[in-house]
This record gives structure tokens, sequence and C-alpha cells, in this order.
């Protein structure tokens, strides 16, 4: 027998009693799941925090109502945009490849510049006529 061996896994107690036994009790149990709960939840905030910041930023990139803007990617660094998260991906051919998060995102062209977009549909982004033609509007 090694009852003894086995402990707690929320408090670290040594637990008696049957050997799948994980916590001492109830108490114990569900203060851990509680606990684990705690910290799923945390990691899910701190993201959706950085989609949200990052969707504000395209947005008030877009901000005099264009349809489409191009801006220096650096723009949106400095404005704090996380260039490691986003919602959904959309890949109108190999090296056209626009980057969302929620509604708004962005075709990055890859050499230092990018589209800011709305999500309007796949066959919206499918029509490159229609967003570059909004390119020069405006300026
Ligand atoms: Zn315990």
């Amino acid at each position: 027998m090694e009852l003894s061996k086995r402990h707690c896994q929320y408090c670290g107690s040594a637990i008696h009693g049957r050997s799948d036994k994980k916590f001492c009790n109830d108490a114990c149990r569900s203060s851990y799941n509680n606990q684990r709960r705690d910290d799923d939840a945390d990691e899910v905030k701190n993201i959706q925090y950085i989609l949200r910041t990052n969707r504000k930023i395209l947005m008030m990139v877009l901000e005099d109502g264009v349809e489409t803007v191009k801006v220096p990617k650096e723009r949106l660094s400095q404005l704090g945009f996380n260039f490691k998260y986003h919602t959904h991906h959309f890949q109108h051919s190999p090296s056209m490849n626009f980057w969302f998060c929620f509604d708004y995102g962005f075709l990055d062209f890859w050499n230092g510049w990018v589209l800011v977009v709305r999500d309007m549909g796949e066959s919206y982004l499918q029509n490159l006529n229609r967003l570059f033609g909004n390119m020069g509007k405006g300026s």
C-alpha cells in the first residue's frame, strides 16, 4: 500500500483512502477547479483585450469613412498593434493575405505597407480592383 504517498492537488495534504483520490475533500476539489477556470479566463481575457485593441486601431485608421486605406505597417505598430494576434485569415492568393481582428483587417503587402480594410465578405475581398480603386481617393 502506498496510500500516504499521495497528496491533495489543491492543498498538498497527504491523502488517505481510495487510490484514485486526488483531493482531500470536495472543498479542495472545487477550489482547485475554480482556480483553474480563473487562470483560463485570464488567458482568454488577455487575448481578447489584445484583439479588441487591434480592432480599435484599425477602426481608427479608417476613421474618416473611407473603405480602405494604405498605411505603413510601422504606423500600426506605433499605435500599439500586436501583429501576433488575429481572429481570422483570408488568402486571396499565395502573396495576398488578409489578416482580421473581428470585422477589421489588413492586406499585407510584405514591403512594409498594409491596406486596412473592413471584412465585408469573401466576394468583396476577392474584388481587388474595388479595394485598390479606393486607395487613391480622398488624397
Ligand atoms: Zn486538500
